[in-house]
């Protein structure tokens, strides 16, 4: 991704949208949980267990991340707990009061709900991960349906993967809406045929805001509800 893109706005109409699909790090919740665990926290406890500094345990550690991007493999915690030899969701309960919902996501969450859209929150973590940031954050029972990538079998990354999630679901591919902060997986939708595609353009509380080149973006999901 270029970092210097203008922001392109989102421009479409709610009488044309049937169906919103969220996804939930980086988009509803704060990313700055996951960047920390996997950046800071894991490396930290990574560097005591096998006594190496925690510069050499980042180097390892990141170079095992960048084999497994884009792949279910990243976001499978009992993957990670074999390959590293530890308990990854136990880890990240230990820091779980860093799980935090973005501003208005609430709002928004009912602002559909009100509309009568149908409703999915659709994500590449592994069910485990996902059971912490539920229970931490309350945000499930807005949905109609919460989706692991897992139970399609693809990770969102893949075109593919979007045909068997209209199977599950049974959208009009044409009148949905896709909200992500990855642009690898906005891609791999608009190969797929989705109507309607956002880019959430600040994922992380601690990050600056980086537009889509590609794609209209949003900071906030104020920036969809009615003024
Ligand atoms: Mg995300």
């Amino acid at each position: 991704m270029h970092e210097h893109c203008h922001k392109k706005t989102a421009e479409f109409s709610w009488d044309d949208i049937d169906t919103v699909l969220l996804d939930m790090d980086g988009t509803l919740l704060d990313k700055h949980f996951d960047d920390y665990f996997w950046e800071q926290y894991l490396p930290e406890h990574y560097s005591l267990i096998h006594g190496i500094s925690v510069e050499a345990a980042k180097k390892e550690l990141l170079s095992r991340y960048c084999q497994v991007e884009n792949t279910l493999a990243w976001a499978d915690t009992d993957f990670w707990s074999r390959e590293l030899g530890l308990d990854i969701p136990e880890l990240k309960l230990r820091i779980n009061h860093l799980i935090g919902v973005h501003p208005y996501v609430i709002e928004f969450l009912e602002f559909c709900l009100q509309m009568r859209k149908n409703l999915y929150l659709v994500t590449n973590a592994h069910a485990s991960t996902l059971s912490i940031k539920l229970e931490r954050t309350a945000i499930g029972p807005w949905f109609d349906r919460v989706v692991c990538a897992a139970e399609v079998g693809l990770a969102k990354e893949e075109p593919l993967f979007w045909e068997g999630l209209e199977k599950m679901l049974n959208f009009d591919r044409k009148r949905t809406l896709l909200v992500d902060d990855t642009e690898q997986v906005l891609f791999s939708a608009e190969q797929y045929g989705m109507g309607h595609l956002l880019f959430v353009a600040r994922p992380s509380s601690r990050q600056r805001t980086r537009y889509s080149c590609r794609f209209p973006s949003i900071e906030y999901f104020k920036e969809l509800l009615p003024r």
